[in-house]
């Protein structure tokens, strides 16, 4: 990891970028990145609370403030190469002189000749002033890769004189994928202390830790789920799809080495109330991970640069917990708006665009469900080949898929009998969707409840059909459209029709 970070920060250094913002919690890791872009370099330190730093040993030298601290060291860039390091100084980038002085350091840093000055921003809490957007560089330590990782845990068993597996290295690597040096070096510190050993087991430990570093975060939602493929009535196409690629994420490290893709995601657009949602947490039950929810809503900040921080930080917390299932509801709400000249909004097209590379780029097992009920609205480029791995429309279901349905419905109420004339029903429930059909099945079993009665009959279910109104008469217009607006890309149905669903 250290290396690749260092590369980068080099190149950066090297290329004039005045002010590098690195938005990190461990000032070690981070002393350690920036000792090695350059030894030559002096390095200067500054920490809010104990002012000017000797960066070698940390003994507080000095107590300044950071307006005098930057002011007694902006010239030091024409005598040689200096690093100016400044840590949790975040609070201070409110200040309009402390702003004023690190943009003279860097325009000098870029435009006067003979002056190397660049300043590090060290903090766990970004805050770029407005002032100074564009000299700023954010940067990221990158996460340890596979191998790296691979690295860290034979360390740790050398340094304990313990022996791991290969094999066993090999599985638990893959699930220490999205976590950085310290956090692993912790995990592996509680299997140890756990077992007094690594086994292959310990990746139970790691995703309990990940779920924690979820929740800590905020930035995701942890969507707890019981639901079943099985429990979902048709989507025969869809359900079939979804236990191929099961095969593949139930033994992910054996299907890379033997040089499977690992799938991106899906993307399913569809009626409301046909089992979109049901579909992504039956999905995260079938390849057996975990299931977070991304709103984007929620990483919309008030300060500039803060909801694009919030997006990498959620994405980034995804690939930490990864392999795992990332569910996005209504995405056309969550992008409203991408590109259009009237009323599109700045900050989610920045957001769209930070997604979109993120999804083209990520080499991480987080597979995508995104959910949809309208595309009118929807950016274009998410329908274009090769962003998701297959698009799916959802319909309405047909006859054959009714039945399943009222089915599955009864029958996880208990009272499901084989004289229920099923081919009776679905006559009369053409264009209900599935939550209509479960509203029937509910109403007959209330109904019968309250009269006393312990056997649901097909009448019994007739007469609540006709006291459920379907979708299709609340949203004609709708479902029209929606229809017409799928013809336009390359969806493949989840339905299938004359097929039996469940
Ligand atoms: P929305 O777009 O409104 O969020 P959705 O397509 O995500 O709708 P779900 O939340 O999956 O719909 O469905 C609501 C409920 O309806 C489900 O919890 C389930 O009980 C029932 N349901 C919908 N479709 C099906 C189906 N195909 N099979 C079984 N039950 C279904």
């Amino acid at each position: 990891m250290q290396k690749n970070a260092v590369d980068i920060l080099t190149s950066y250094v090297d290329a004039l970028h005045p002010i590098i913002y690195i938005n990190h919690f461990d000032f070690k890791v981070i002393d350690d990145v920036i000792s090695k872009v350059s030894e030559k370099a002096k390095k200067v330190e500054f920490n809010n609370a104990l002012g000017f730093v000797d960066f070698q040993n940390k003994h507080p030298m000095l107590e300044a403030s950071l307006e005098s601290f930057l002011k007694q060291t902006m010239d030091y860039g024409f005598d040689r190469e200096t690093f100016v390091i400044l840590k949790d100084v975040h609070n201070e980038l409110k200040n309009p002189k402390v702003i004023a002085l690190l943009k003279k350091i860097a325009e000098d840093n870029v435009y006067r000749e003979g002056y190397r000055e660049t300043v590090f921003i060290v903090s766990e809490v970004l805050v770029i002033p407005e002032e100074l957007e564009n000299l700023i560089t954010i940067f990221d330590v990158p996460l340890p890769d596979l191998n790296e990782i691979k690295g860290i845990v034979a360390d740790y068993a050398k340094d304990l004189d313990i022996k791991v597996e290969s094999d066993v290295v090999d599985e638990i690597a893959l699930s220490f994928k999205g976590l950085n040096e310290f956090q692993i070096q912790q995990i592996l510190n509680l299997a140890y202390r756990d077992g007094g050993d690594i086994k292959a087991s310990d990746k139970q430990l790691i995703i309990t830790e990940k779920q924690q570093l979820v929740k800590k975060a905020g930035m995701l939602e942890i969507v707890n789920f019981h639901e079943k493929v099985d429990d979902i009535g048709g989507l025969n196409n869809l359900k079939q799809w979804l236990r191929r690629k099961a095969e593949i994420f139930k033994d992910l490290d054996r299907a890379i080495k033997f040089g499977v893709d690992v799938p991106k995601g899906i993307l399913i657009v569809g009626m409301p109330g046909c089992g979109k949602s049901l579909t992504a947490k039956a999905t995260a039950n079938l390849f057996e991970l975990p299931l977070v929810r991304l709103d984007v809503g929620r990483l919309l900040g008030k300060y500039v640069g803060e909801s694009e921080n919030n997006m990498r930080k959620a994405l980034k917390l995804a690939e930490a917990i990864s392999p795992c299932v990332l569910w996005i509801d209504e995405l056309e709400k969550a992008f409203a708006g991408v590109g259009s000249s009237i009323g599109g909004n700045e900050v989610t097209t920045r957001l769209f665009g930070q997604f979109l590379t993120w999804m083209q780029e990520k080499e991480s097992s987080v597979f995508i469900v995104a959910t949809a009920n309208n595309i009118a609205k929807m950016p274009p480029e998410f329908m274009r080949r090769g962003r998701f791995d297959e698009l799916f429309f959802v319909d309405l279901p047909d006859p054959d898929e009714r039945r399943s349905i009222l089915r599955i419905h009864l029958e996880k109420r208990g009272k499901w009998n084989s004289e229920i004339d099923t081919i009776a029903l679905t006559k009369k429930t053409d264009g209900y969707s599935g939550v209509d059909l479960e509203a029937v099945v509910k109403n007959a079993i209330e109904e019968a409840f309250i009269n006393d009665v312990p056997v649901i009959t097909t009448n019994d279910l007739l007469n609540s059909v006709k006291k459920t109104k379907s979708i299709s008469v609340t949203l004609k217009d709708k479902i029209d459209e929606l229809r017409k607006d799928i013809q336009k890309y390359d969806f493949m149905e989840a339905n299938c029709a004359g097929k039996n669903g469940g």
